[in-house]
């Protein structure tokens, strides 16, 4: 009987590791998520049945240090240059669980890919915040908050908007940065986050590179306030909600690099957010393969399994190919991502607009994929005990988030196409 381990992995590669953290994830996923995740819908606002197995993942076995220095507690990923490919394993192995979790968990490290990645480590914020993730048990929760309620896409849209929507400002008050803004939507917000990286402008209305600010905000701040998680289609494990900062102050050195160097470095938190979506839809396709591949072989039509009917092994032969493009293109980027002397910076606009090409494919390609999945299992497809319609409910978040299908278009055009104005 084939698995989902029939899939290919691009063994060349692949750092030592990554076998034996995908089957501590996978074993985790087996036991704390698969068997409790129909219920996780309702739990969307306590949390109850989810954050055990948070903690468990995050807390227990450590994986929310990984990308921190070894001496302050972390496993010191952000200085290997295998970085891509262990995170693209370990996001899909969860995202075969549950896509929400997955980003949830992702997004734990994508606040510190500014300031724990080499070659721009920043040791003194390392050393400030290591010991929210390291030193406990307990799950620790990052956010990365870009989107406010005017526009998330503007904000991610820096080289042609500029960053001149942005209106969550930062005054420099002697050594201290004050902060007034509102943010809405970032994952690991409502309620839960410990951490928040801020996107920020230094001067209102500015095209400036250097106006942009990434700024770290500890949630206990004062003057920082996080509303109650909103109610989504799916993705219940990531919690999403308002965060408003009323003249929050923080120390000076909490803006992770300065003028120009925010900027440059919040891109390539762009490139490691494509990698991660491709990865979410590579984890959901898996599963959905397993799933498949039970009911196919189970339900019958004139008195044949209902893989062994010409029509159907066709769409089963597609979703195949499209699972094995999937990982195939997910691992390639991921490996540009651990190869900068190959590839050039992760920053660099070529890296973003290469990672947007693929996740709006991957996204595109998964929700048809997903959605043929449905029409071969008829009501079954939509029956909560297959799982399949809660995967195709959180696929869709996937395809909307980080400026949608028209900012990655509108990127990849740009690049390959020397656009000038879209
Ligand atoms: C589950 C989830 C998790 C999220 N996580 C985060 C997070 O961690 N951090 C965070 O900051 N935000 C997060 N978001 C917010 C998300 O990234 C934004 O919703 C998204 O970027 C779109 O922004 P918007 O909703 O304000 O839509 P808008 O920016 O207002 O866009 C509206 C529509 O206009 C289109 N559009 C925008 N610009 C262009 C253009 N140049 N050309 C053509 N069409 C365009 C968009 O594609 C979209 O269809 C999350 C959202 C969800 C659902």
């Amino acid at each position: 009987m084939r698995t989902i381990d029939d899939f290919t992995r691009p063994l060349e590669y692949l750092s030592p590791l990554d076998d034996p953290l995908g089957k501590i994830v996978r074993d985790w996923a087996e036991n704390y998520v698969i068997p409790h995740r129909r219920k996780f819908d309702e739990d969307w606002k306590e949390h109850a049945l989810i954050e055990p197995a948070f903690k468990k993942l995050m807390g227990e076995l450590g994986m929310q240090r990984v990308l921190f220095p070894e001496d302050l507690g972390g496993w010191g990923l952000g200085r290997s240059n295998y970085v891509g490919t262990a995170s693209y394993r370990l996001f899909e192995e969860v995202a075969r669980a549950d896509s929400g979790m997955a980003v949830a968990f992702g997004v734990v490290y994508w606040p510190m890919v500014m300031i724990a990645m080499e070659p721009h480590v920043n040791r003194e914020l390392c050393e400030e915040f290591a010991p929210i993730f390291c030193n406990t048990t307990e799950p620790r929760f990052a956010a990365n908050a870009m989107t406010e309620p005017q526009g998330g896409a503007d904000i991610e849209n820096m080289e042609i908007v500029g960053g001149s929507t942005i209106q969550t400002t930062a005054v420099l008050d002697g050594d201290e940065w004050v902060i007034n803004g509102h943010k809405l939507w970032p994952t690991n917000s409502g309620g839960v986050c410990d951490l928040f990286g801020v996107v920020c402008t230094t001067n209102p209305g500015s095209r400036d590179p250097n106006d942009f600010a990434f700024i770290f905000v500890p949630a206990d701040t004062p003057g920082v306030t996080q509303g109650p998680p909103y109610q989504k289609a799916g993705m219940a494990a990531d919690k999403n909600g308002d965060i408003w900062f009323e003249n929050v102050r923080v120390p000076k050195s909490y803006r992770a690099h300065g003028p120009g160097l925010d900027l440059m470095y919040f891109k390539e938190v762009i490139s490691f957010g494509n990698m991660g979506s491709i990865s979410f839809v590579g984890g959901v396709m898996l599963n959905v393969f397993e799933r498949l591949y039970e009911f196919v072989s189970s339900e019958t039509y004139k008195g044949q399994p209902l893989k062994e009917h010409d029509a159907v092994a066709g769409v089963l032969a597609d979703f195949v190919r499209d699972t094995e493009i999937v990982r195939m293109c997910g691992y390639q980027y991921a490996r540009m991502l651990d190869r900068p002397d190959l590839y050039g910076p992760r920053w660099s606009d070529e890296m973003v607009a290469k990672g947007r090409a693929i996740k709006y494919w991957a996204c595109d390609q998964g929700m048809a994929d997903v959605g043929k999945a449905m029409n071969l299992m008829s009501s079954y497809g939509a029956d909560r005990d297959w799982d399949i319609e809660k995967h195709w409910r959180d696929l869709k978040i996937v395809q909307l988030w980080m400026g949608g299908k028209q900012l990655c278009q509108a990127e990849v055009a740009r690049w390959f196409f020397d656009l000038e104005t879209v």
